[in-house]
């Protein structure tokens, strides 16, 4: 399951640990906040744990099922672009930099010989 920890609660675990508040962002739970004990992934690892589960909001709406996770996609594809599009411009500031190194060797250069030609 896709989730986010908001941390602890108090909400006590069948084994005595404190639930831990969660957000489930799968397309069937999308937002849907549950209290699940810290040891619950051993269980999904096929390990022995604890299996306290507990939804802390009702069922999302048909609709939300559907419009949530299209928003989520459309907002990781954003995520990709702008990351896409901060490192053009990184290697853009790299080529800005090197061409006016050159350009003030060109200057420096320019400078040296109308000095050498006006004496
Ligand atoms: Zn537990």
């Amino acid at each position: 399951m896709s989730e986010r920890s908001y941390g602890s609660s108090n909400v006590s675990c069948k084994c005595g640990k404190q639930a831990r508040l969660k957000c489930s962002w799968t397309n069937e739970n999308p937002g849907r906040r549950f209290y699940s004990c810290e040891d619950y992934k051993k269980i999904r690892h096929g390990r022995h744990g604890c299996d306290f589960f507990l939804w802390e909001d009702p069922p999302v709406c048909p609709r939300a099922m559907v419009v949530v996770p299209g928003l989520l996609r459309n907002i990781r594809e954003k995520e990709k672009r702008i990351s896409s599009l901060n490192e053009n411009i990184k290697e853009k500031d790299i080529q800005i930099a090197s061409l006016k190194m050159k350009l003030s060797v060109v200057v420096v250069v320019s400078l040296s010989i109308a000095l050498f030609l006006l004496r």
